[in-house]
C-alpha cells in the first residue's frame, strides 16, 4: 500500500494493481495524489497546486478522507466533494460519475474576493483554480501548448512567419503555468526574457527543463537577450526581480520587446502578486499581518506594471493579457486604458475553440514514459493529415520532461478526441499498454467556460457573460458518464470573473470505458462547437457540417445577432 500521511512526499501509485474497487475511483485517487506530488504541484505542503492559491483539497484531513473514501467507494456510488472537502457518498448507478466536485461557487452578489477570503478563513470554501481542485493538473506542460499556439498565431498575424526567430519575448511569472512561457518561446525559436521574483520558482523551471539560464541582474539579462536576438540564437533567461523592475529598465533604455505579456497570478492580488519593494518572505509577513495594506500595495504595483506595458505597447511591442486578468485589476486601480492591451483569446486562439479544439490531455497510470511515446506515435499515425497537431506532437516529445505521472497535452478537436480515446482503450484491452490511461482537459476549453476577460472575451454575439454553457457542459458530462465532473468559480481570472466545468474519463480497456469515452469526448467538444456556432462563428458551422449535432435553433439562418 502507499503512504498518504507523509504530506511532503505524496506520490501516486504506478502500475496496473487496483487499490480501489474500480478504475474510475482509482484514476481519481491517483490524479489527486499526482497534483500534490512535489515534482508536480507548486507548494504541495500547503495543498497549493498552481495559479495563486489553486488547491487540490481543503485541508490534509479532507485529502486523507477523500483518498480513504475512494478506496472504499463501490461501483454504483458517487462521492460528492464540496470545495475540497468530501461531504457525502450517495448510491447512484454504475454508469454515473464516481466523483462530483463543486469548488468556490458563490451566489453572484457575494462573488467577490472579500467574501471569498472571509469564507475561506472560516474554513467553508477553497479556491480550486481550474485543474487543481478537479485533479487533472499535469505540471507546466498543461499550459505549454496553449502558450505555443498563442505565440504561433501572433507570429503569423504580426510577423507573417511560422516562428519568432530573432524576436524578443518579455514577460513575468515563472509559476506553475507561467513557467511554460520560456519553453513555448523556445519552441518558436525566440529569445525569452522573464522576470520572476521568487528564486525557488526559477530553480524549479531550470530543474524541469523549462528554462535555460538565470542572469544575476536585469542589465546582464537584457544584454545577453539582446545579443542572442541579434545573433538569432534561441535562448531563455530569467531575471530574479519584480516585473516592474525589468519593464522600467526597458522603458528607460528605450528597448522595445517584439512580444510582451505577463503571467504573474495577478488575478489574485493577495496571494498571487508580490508588490514592489517586498521580497517573497517580506510579502508573506505583510499578507498575514495586514491583508488590506497588502492588497493596496499589490494593486498599486499592478497598476504601475500595466502602465509600463502600455508604454512598451505604444512603442510597438505586440502585447497581450495571457489570462491572468491583469488588465481588469489595473483598470480597477485607475488605469483606464488597460484594455488597449489585447486579450489572447479573441486576438489569437478563438478559432481553435470555435472548432472544438482545446487543452485535451492524457496521463498513463503505468508511470512509464515509453507508453506516452507510444501514444505520441499513435496520434501521429491517426492524424497524419493534421499538420498543426503533428508539428506539436514532435516538438512536445523533443522538449518536454515529465513531472509526476507521464502525461501529454494535445489540442485535439471535435471528432479527434473520441477517436483517439477509444483507440487507446482498445490498446489497454489488448495489453499493448500495461495500465489504464486517464483522459481529461483543462476547464479553459471550448464550451466549458464563461469568462468575459478570457475565454469568452468579445464573443461575436456579445454573449461573453452568459454562463449557461459551462453549466450545460457539466450536466452533459455527468449524463454522458465521465468518471469525474467538476464545476468551479473564479479560475484563471479570479473570483467574480469566471464559471467553468471539467471532466475526466479513465480508459481501462473495458466496454464500459469505451462507451464513456465515445460519449463524453464527443459530446464535450461538440458542445463547444455548438456554443461557438450559436455565437455566429463561421468555422463552427463548417465544423458541424462535417460532423453534425442535432441543433434545433443553431445555424447561420438564426444569425446575425451582433452586439
Ligand atoms: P503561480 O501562482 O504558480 O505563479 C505566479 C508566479 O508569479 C509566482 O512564481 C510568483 O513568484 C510570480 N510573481 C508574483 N508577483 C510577481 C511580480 N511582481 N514580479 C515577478 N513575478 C511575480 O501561478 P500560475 O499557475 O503560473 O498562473 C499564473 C497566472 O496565469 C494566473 O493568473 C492564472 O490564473 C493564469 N493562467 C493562465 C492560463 C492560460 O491558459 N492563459 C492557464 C493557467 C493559468
Amino acid at each position: 500500500m502507499f503512504d498518504i500521511t507523509n504530506h511532503n512526499n505524496i506520490r501516486a501509485p504506478r502500475g496496473n494493481q487496483l487499490h480501489c474497487k474500480g478504475w474510475g475511483q482509482e484514476g481519481a485517487m491517483r490524479m489527486l495524489m499526482n497534483n500534490l506530488d512535489p515534482e508536480v504541484g507548486e507548494r504541495p505542503e500547503e495543498l497549493i497546486v498552481y495559479g495563486g492559491r489553486g488547491r487540490a483539497a481543503r485541508s490534509w484531513d479532507a485529502f486523507e478522507a477523500i483518498v480513504k473514501t475512494l478506496l472504499e467507494l463501490a461501483n454504483d456510488e458517487t462521492l460528492l466533494v464540496q470545495s475540497g472537502k468530501p461531504v457525502a457518498v450517495f448510491r447512484t448507478t454504475p454508469a454515473a460519475p464516481r466523483v462530483l466536485i463543486a469548488n468556490a461557487n458563490l451566489v453572484p452578489k457575494w462573488a467577490t474576493w472579500e467574501h471569498f477570503n472571509h469564507l475561506e478563513e472560516l474554513g467553508l470554501t477553497m479556491f480550486g483554480q481550474m485543474t487543481a481542485g478537479s485533479w487533472i493538473y499535469i505540471g507546466s506542460q498543461g499550459v505549454i501548448q496553449g502558450t505555443f499556439e498563442t505565440l504561433a498565431a501572433l507570429a503569423r498575424k504580426h510577423f507573417q512567419s511560422n516562428t519568432l526567430k530573432g524576436r524578443l519575448y518579455v514577460s513575468a511569472g515563472l509559476g506553475g503555468m507561467g513557467g511554460a512561457q520560456p519553453l513555448a518561446a523556445k519552441m518558436l525559436d525566440a529569445v525569452g526574457l522573464l522576470a520572476e521574483v521568487d528564486p525557488d520558482r526559477i530553480e524549479k523551471r531550470l530543474a524541469t527543463g523549462y528554462l535555460d539560464k538565470v542572469a544575476p541582474t536585469v542589465a546582464e539579462g537584457v544584454n545577453e537577450a539582446l545579443r542572442a536576438k541579434e545573433a538569432k540564437e534561441v535562448l531563455t533567461i530569467a531575471v530574479p526581480v519584480h516585473a516592474t523592475e525589468l519593464l522600467q529598465y526597458l522603458v528607460d533604455n528605450k528597448i522595445t520587446p517584439d512580444v510582451l505579456s505577463d503571467q504573474t497570478a495577478a488575478h489574485d492580488p493577495l496571494v498571487g502578486y508580490i508588490p514592489d519593494d517586498y521580497s517573497v518572505r517580506e510579502a508573506a509577513v505583510l499578507r498575514a499581518a495586514d491583508p488590506d495594506g497588502y492588497l493596496e500595495k499589490a494593486r498599486a504595483t499592478i497598476a504601475r506594471h500595466v502602465e509600463l506595458m502600455l508604454t512598451l505597447t505604444r512603442r510597438g511591442a505586440k502585447s497581450f493579457d495571457y489570462g491572468n486578468n491583469i488588465r481588469r485589476v489595473a483598470y480597477d486601480a485607475g488605469v483606464k486604458d488597460a484594455f488597449e492591451i489585447d486579450g489572447y483569446v479573441p486576438a489569437y486562439i478563438r478559432d481553435l475553440f470555435a472548432q472544438g479544439k482545446g487543452p485535451f490531455r492524457w496521463a498513463v497510470l503505468s508511470g512509464k514514459p515509453e507508453e506516452i511515446y507510444k501514444l505520441d506515435q499513435l496520434a501521429l499515425d491517426m492524424f497524419s493529415e493534421n499538420e498543426a497537431l503533428c508539428r506539436w506532437m514532435r516538438l512536445a516529445k523533443k522538449h518536454i520532461l515529465f513531472q509526476g505521472l507521464p502525461a501529454r497535452i494535445a489540442y485535439m478537436g471535435y471528432g479527434e478526441r473520441e477517436a483517439f480515446g477509444v483507440r487507446v482503450n482498445e490498446m489497454v484491452a489488448k495489453g499493448e499498454l500495461s495500465a489504464p490511461v486517464v483522459f481529461g482537459r483543462d476547464h479553459h476549453d471550448t464550451g466549458s467556460v464563461a469568462s468575459p476577460y478570457r475565454e469568452t472575451e468579445d464573443m461575436r454575439d456579445g454573449s461573453d457573460a452568459v454562463a449557461d454553457w459551462p453549466v450545460l457542459n457539466a450536466l452533459l458530462n455527468v449524463a454522458s458518464g465521465a468518471h469525474w465532473v467538476s464545476f468551479h468559480h473564479g479560475g484563471g481570472t479570479g473570483i467574480g470573473f469566471s464559471l467553468h466545468a471539467g471532466m475526466v474519463v479513465v480508459a481501462d480497456g473495458s466496454a464500459d470505458s469505451a462507451g464513456r469515452l465515445e460519449r463524453v469526448l464527443h459530446n464535450d467538444s461538440g458542445l463547444g462547437v455548438v456554443r461557438h456556432a450559436d455565437a455566429g462563428y463561421e468555422l463552427s458551422f463548417q465544423t458541424l457540417e462535417q460532423n453534425p449535432v442535432k441543433t434545433p435553433l443553431v445555424g447561420p439562418e438564426t444569425q446575425p445577432r451582433r452586439k
